[in-house]
């Protein structure tokens, strides 16, 4: 371990009732993936430290919930304007832990904002439902109400937005809310937390605090939580549906993904295959939508090969703080290691590897996490390469006799989070619709990304539990409908 003097960004700390305190359970060091370097120190929070925040939380809550919805959405407003001033900082810094590029890292704090700005709505997302006259002088109404403390845990990919998939909406229904943030990638969140405290809420109402799976544990396991937003790979996400539910909480958990992108005969190919390939590709592969998997109808399969294939040599690997980087380094050696090793899979089960990113070199970066991308065709529904999720630039290309059996071998996915039909058929798009298992669809797009006044899909084993992120789903699952009669029989 460095010691902290040596690191550019120190030791990263919680936030707990409005004060900023070091974590006492020893950590790891944060490296920047493309250097290789370690930039700051996180330690982990002990169950006394997150049993302090719960409880900061709770004392907070009795006072926030009943302050009036408008002046509850005040701070967030502010938080908007300071995460608008500072976007930039904070893309610099984001790129620094995670190794996206610059302008992927805008794009997500974008994203991000939006779901600040919807929050701000809610007051009009908050109404539930009146009737009058629901039976004989009897008028009935629905009242979503706040629970108390809840808590996000969340991954490494996209550390400045999927925070703000629940945050936001946590506080402004009138909760309280501990964020969780991925050991790999705290400094964003910190930066952001930074941002809240110059917002204005009132201290207790957000709180941020570190660790790995003991402090996560301590979370799903305490009484004080009501509720418990999880995104990660499928194998947590699972453990933490099955465990928050037992102890009794409410639980979101979406987990990891195998998207598949469609190509009829009758789409402008060359568009699809610049937005197939960008979809895989961007942020590294290290996205759940990405698209890796591309199903060709056979009567265009080696034009479009031709296509992706030349749109894949266009790639420039580097630092995602060079301009010209176009994919920057993957999160870890240990993670560049597991994506080699699918490449290698992918090999050995017989797909032919086209465009072989293995041995790219970024100049000056010899301790950088890097990979180009790798490009297979002949894929089969059978491999390996195709049914797990991989997380890095690596796609593969496979043949389908049309829009029917291409849609038979996405559904065998046990994945269900994204797909992409690219066509010039109004009838082969309805049938995508009709029949794709998957929560998020496009059609002529190549990220089936939702906008924040949609909540974020997800389906099968992409996702465990029933309410989503962001929009009117979050808001339900961060409040309880009361349903309230009122009978005046001289009326
Ligand atoms: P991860 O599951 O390793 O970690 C996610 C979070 O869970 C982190 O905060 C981590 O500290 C915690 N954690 C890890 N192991 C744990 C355990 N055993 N018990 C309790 N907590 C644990 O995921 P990651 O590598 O950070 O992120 C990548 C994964 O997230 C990919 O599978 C990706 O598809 C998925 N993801 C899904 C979505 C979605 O919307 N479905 C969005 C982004 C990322």
């Amino acid at each position: 371990m460095s010691s902290q003097t040596e690191l550019q960004y120190g030791t990263v700390e919680n936030y707990v009732g409005g004060e900023w305190t070091t974590p006492t359970v020893d950590g790891e060091n944060v490296t920047n993936p493309a250097t290789g370097e370690s930039i700051a120190r996180v330690e982990y929070s002990s169950a006394d430290e997150v049993d302090d925040a719960v409880a900061t939380g709770q004392a907070a809550f009795e006072e926030w919930h009943q302050r009036p919805v408008e002046e509850r959405i005040q701070p967030l407003f502010e938080f908007k304007q300071l995460l608008e001033d500072h976007q930039d900082e904070l893309a610099e810094l984001l790129v620094q832990e995670h190794g996206k590029t610059f302008g992927e890292a805008k794009g997500e704090l974008r994203r991000g904002i939006e779901n600040v700005e919807v929050a701000c709505g809610i007051p009009s997302l908050m109404q539930a439902g009146h009737v009058e006259n629901a039976a004989p002088n009897i008028d009935e109404t629905a009242v979503r109400k706040p629970l108390g403390v809840f808590a996000a845990v969340t991954p490494f990919n996209f550390p400045g937005m999927i925070p703000l998939w629940f945050l936001p909406y946590a506080v402004a229904t009138g909760n309280s809310f501990i964020l969780k943030p991925s050991e790999q990638t705290p400094l964003t969140a910190e930066y952001l937390f930074d941002l809240i405290d110059r917002a204005g809420f009132p201290d207790g109402v957000v709180q941020l605090v570190h660790g790995s799976v003991e402090t996560v544990n301590t979370i799903l396991e305490h009484d004080g939580i009501e509720g418990v937003s999880f995104v990660g790979s499928t194998p947590v996400a699972q453990t933490i549906y099955k465990k928050a539910a037992a102890n009794g909480k409410r639980v979101q958990a979406q987990g990891g993904a195998k998207n598949h992108v469609i190509v009829t005969e009758s789409a402008d190919l060359e568009f699809a295959a610049k937005k197939t390939v960008g979809s895989a590709l961007a942020c590294s592969g290290e996205r759940c939508l990405a698209n890796d998997v591309v199903v060709v109808e056979e009567s265009v399969y080696e034009e479009f090969v031709d296509l992706v294939q030349a749109e894949v040599e266009r790639q420039v690997v580097g630092n995602g703080l060079d301009d010209d980087t176009t994919i920057g380094a993957l999160i870890s050696a240990e993670h560049e290691q597991r994506v080699r090793n699918y490449v290698e899979t992918g090999v050995q089960e017989g797909a032919e590897l086209i465009y072989d990113g293995r041995n790219e070199t970024v100049e000056g970066h010899e301790d950088g996490n890097f990979l180009g991308p790798c490009l297979f065709r002949d894929v089969t529904s059978d491999m390996v390469i195709s049914r797990e999720e991989i997380f890095g630039p690596v796609l593969g290309l496979m043949s389908a006799s049309g829009i029917d059996e291409a849609i038979d071998v996405m559904n065998e996915s046990d994945f269900g989070n994204a797909a992409s039909l690219f066509t010039g058929s109004g009838s082969e798009a309805a049938k995508f619709r009709h029949r794709a298992e998957a929560g998020n669809l496009a059609v002529n797009a190549g990220t089936a990304a939702p906008m924040a006044f949609f909540h974020f899909g997800g389906q099968k084993d992409s996702f465990f539990g029933d309410l989503h992120a962001q929009s009117e789903d979050v808001v339900r699952f961060y409040t309880d409908e009361t349903v309230y009669i009122e009978r005046w029989p001289d009326a």
